[in-house]
């Protein structure tokens, strides 16, 4: 086996990936070659050094962090439905009808009183507080 051919397989010889045949002509090719032997303490130092040796430096973190962000930070569409799938919790669901009646009932009481000064307006009667008593004295005067 030729020095390049035992490089090439440096890596496989480590970590056991190599096919019978091929890991025994390496070993053999070791006891002959000073050169290969040493290449493959050196890997083998490399590849068993603890990792804790090697933090990345502050601007590789940060160029790291902007990449898994820009990647997998969800969208708005992925947030909003994420939102609407969430289960919503009790207190919050009914916290949330009792707004939406009061919100409802408030519209529909403006909308009743703009209605009725609308039609007093369009009848030429004077807006507001007197417009009331005076619709009520109207009512009545029609019923009787
Ligand atoms: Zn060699």
């Amino acid at each position: 086996m030729k020095c390049e051919e035992v490089q090439q397989e440096l890596i496989a010889y480590h970590f056991k990936t190599v096919r019978e045949p091929i890991s025994i002509e390496v070993e053999n090719h070791f006891l002959e070659c000073q050169a290969c032997l040493r290449s493959y303490f050196d890997l083998k130092r490399a590849m068993e050094k603890p990792l804790s040796d090697s933090v990345p430096s502050r601007a590789c973190r940060a160029r790291i962090k902007h990449e898994i962000m820009r990647k997998y930070r969800p969208s708005l569409f992925d947030k909003l439905s994420s939102c609407l799938l969430t289960p919503i919790p009790l207190y919050q669901g009914v916290a949330a009808f009792v707004a939406i009646t009061i919100l409802v009932s408030v519209g529909v009481n403006i909308r009743s009183q703009v209605s009725s000064r609308r039609i007093s307006e369009s009848f030429g009667r004077t807006p507001g507080i007197q417009m009331d008593s005076s619709d009520d004295n109207a009512g009545s005067g029609n019923i009787s």
